[in-house]
């Protein structure tokens, strides 16, 4: 089976967007991340898959602990910096919650520390325990067969 054909089979499966963080000796770093999901609720688990190119991997081997941001359909930016889609001249500023450093005005925002970590193929499932969130209101970013969407213009074009 090609690559292309598997990667536009998993595109059918429309997700939500996060932003990945974890800082290393003073350095925030962040990476867009659609490879998530809710895994136990006692204790509080979630799931992310990390490629086993991606600098991410040490960065969150390294500091042991990383932020999940669920992205609002305002942040298409934010997720196309954070995946290299889009090159800035500043560093991102990011802000805390608690250690843990974070995307402002996401939806979401999940401090995590590594509870475990799987290789699997050529990701690596990191395991996170929920230490802390904040949550926001408003529309998620969506991405659906290698396309970022907006719930608005999906329901705009459903009425009519
Ligand atoms: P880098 O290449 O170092 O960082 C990525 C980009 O973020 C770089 O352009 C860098 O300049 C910028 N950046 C990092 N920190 C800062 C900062 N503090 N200030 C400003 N800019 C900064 N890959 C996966 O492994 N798993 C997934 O689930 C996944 N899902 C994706 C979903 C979508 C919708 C997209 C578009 C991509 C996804 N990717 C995923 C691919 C992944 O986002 C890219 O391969 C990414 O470039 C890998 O980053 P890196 O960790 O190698 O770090
Ligand atoms: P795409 O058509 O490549 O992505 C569609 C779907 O395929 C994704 O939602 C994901 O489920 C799956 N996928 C894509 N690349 C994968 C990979 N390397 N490993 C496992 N699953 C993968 O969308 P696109 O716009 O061409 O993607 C932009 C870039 O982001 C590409 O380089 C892509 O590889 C990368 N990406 C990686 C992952 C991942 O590693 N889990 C997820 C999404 C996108």
């Amino acid at each position: 089976m090609e690559d292309r054909q598997f990667r536009n089979a998993m595109g059918k499966f429309a997700t939500g967007v996060n932003v990945i963080a974890t800082e290393v000796d003073g350095e925030v770093y962040g990476m867009t991340a659609n490879a998530f999901m809710s895994v136990s609720l006692d204790p509080k688990l979630i799931v992310i898959s990390i490629g086993n190119h991606a600098k991410m991997l040490e960065r969150i081997r390294q500091s042991g602990r990383f932020s999940v941001n669920v992205l609002s359909c305002e942040q298409q930016e934010e997720s196309m910096i954070f995946a290299g889609q889009k090159q800035v001249e500043d560093k991102f500023e990011f802000e805390r919650l608690g250690d843990t450093p974070v995307v402002e005005n996401a939806l979401c925002q999940l401090s995590c520390e590594v509870y475990n970590e799987h290789t699997e193929g050529d990701h690596v499932l990191f395991i996170g325990k929920v230490n802390d969130l904040v949550l926001e209101e408003g529309d998620p970013l969506i991405f659906n067969c290698g396309k970022y969407r907006r719930l608005e213009a999906l329901e705009e074009a459903a009425s009519k």
